[in-house]
């Protein structure tokens, strides 16, 4: 993957907007280094039972500089930084033989495709793997899909393989090779796979890909229906819902606030309510529906390589299922891979409609796709049956095929 570049350009936007879950061996470091004395206030706060850097008021980390940079690296090294810092934008998962490596694109740096060559951070990511014992269990391989045996190598290989090759193909538009890697996909999770296995499998998703042109042709794909309008923009909500570990209020309130917020996008009449404190809020729903297609914004080129370079880079990091994504299986995981990309146009367009611009700017994309990645894999809710459930709705009747290319 040395197509996606990556150096850290000290933007400081991860340190402004992560809520940071420590080890107990982070907490151990930062006792050591003697910080509550030196600032007169704890530096860890206790949030349902896990204990996380605290955040100032408007969100950012202790630690935050003025400068951008990190108290902690800069008085201590980069090595006595907690290890989710350290590791930040990687995403490592543990495999059965091997480490899986994603990058997340809320990372500026990442977005951009700027830095060195992924290849190039194989020293980094070996060290990683000495200071977090879990990378170094074999992790069992994800089921094909839910209720089955794991998929093996060729399987799964099979599906990056042909996928891949798909979204690269220049003879169609973006949203043909959207439309086309959604239609494998629902088809997957529409078949009984139990007894179609190894090769048998491989055959299926080559076929299934090799088809897609004539297929596309004979079954255009129509509008979202008002339902599956309604299931993404619940799924939007639950990407980016941000719950504030320094918030005074009680669990109840907090969870009434939330249910009012949820049903509010649910109906998506009137008004947007508040999401995070990092998107824009009381923007008219008919106006977000009425943002212009990406092939009409003037930096369609740009957006459409970024995109590309998310969707490509998140099924080749293998970010959407198993141990990277709460143990799902690989079917429900490209799903999943289907409604994030959805959900980054959605937000796309809301960002776009605030600012009054009638089509998406790229910063309206980076800014889209870096709020849905900032929770992939790493948001516990993302992970529950209700999550699933939505998604096997969303499946019926085109679903998946219907939200992707909303927006293209
Ligand atoms: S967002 Fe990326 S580039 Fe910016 S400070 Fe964090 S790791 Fe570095």
């Amino acid at each position: 993957m040395d197509w996606q570049k990556y150096s850290c350009h000290g933007c400081g936007d991860c340190c402004r907007d992560f809520t940071v879950q420590l080890r107990k061996r982070d907490v151990q470091k930062l006792e050591s280094q003697g910080w509550a004395e030196r600032i007169g206030e704890d530096v860890t706060q206790e949030f349902r039972g896990q204990i996380y850097l605290k955040r100032r008021q408007d969100g950012s980390c202790i630690f935050l500089r003025e400068d951008g940079l990190c108290r902690v690296h800069a008085e201590h090294g980069f090595s006595e930084k907690p290890v989710a810092c350290q590791v930040f934008p990687f995403n490592l998962a543990p495999g059965e033989n091997s480490l899986r490596v994603g990058v997340n694109f809320l990372c500026r740096s990442v977005q951009r495709n700027v830095g060195a060559g992924l290849l190039d951070h194989r020293k980094d990511l070996r060290r990683f793997a000495d200071v977090i014992p879990e990378l170094n269990r074999p992790a069992p391989e994800a089921p094909l899909a839910r209720g089955i045996d794991p998929a093996d190598e060729q399987e799964t290989d099979a599906v990056i393989e042909s996928l891949d090759g798909w979204l690269q193909s220049e003879d169609f538009s973006m949203a043909t090779r959207l439309d086309g890697l959604a239609f494998v996909i629902q088809s997957l999770g529409d078949a009984k796979l139990e007894n179609v296995r190894g090769s048998r499998f491989v055959e299926l998703v080559e076929m299934l890909v090799g088809v897609l042109p004539e297929e596309l042709a004979l079954l255009p794909v129509q509008e979202p229906s008002r339902r599956q309008s309604s299931l993404l923009r619940q799924a939007v909500f639950t990407r980016t819902e941000d719950p504030r570990i320094e918030s005074k209020h009680g669990r109840f309130r907090t969870s009434i606030d939330q249910l009012i917020r949820s049903r509010k996008m649910r109906r998506g009449r009137g008004f947007t309510p508040f999401l995070t404190s990092e998107l824009p809020q009381d923007v008219d729903f008919r106006r977000i529906d009425g943002v212009a297609p990406f092939t009409e914004s003037p930096d369609c080129e740009q957006i459409s390589e970024l995109f590309l370079r998310y969707a490509r880079a998140t099924l080749i990091g293998r970010r959407t299922w198993g141990s990277a994504y709460y143990g799902w299986s690989l079917i429900d995981g490209l799903q999943a891979m289907v409604l994030n990309l959805a959900c980054a146009v959605w937000v796309s367009n809301l960002c776009s409609a605030a600012d009054d611009r009638p089509f998406c700017r790229l910063e309206d994309v980076q800014r889209g796709i870096g709020r849905v990645d900032r929770h992939v894999g790493r948001a516990p809710w993302l992970g529950t049956s209700v999550e699933r459930l939505r998604q096997g709705y969303l499946r019926i009747d085109d679903g998946l095929r219907r939200i992707i290319i909303r927006g293209w």
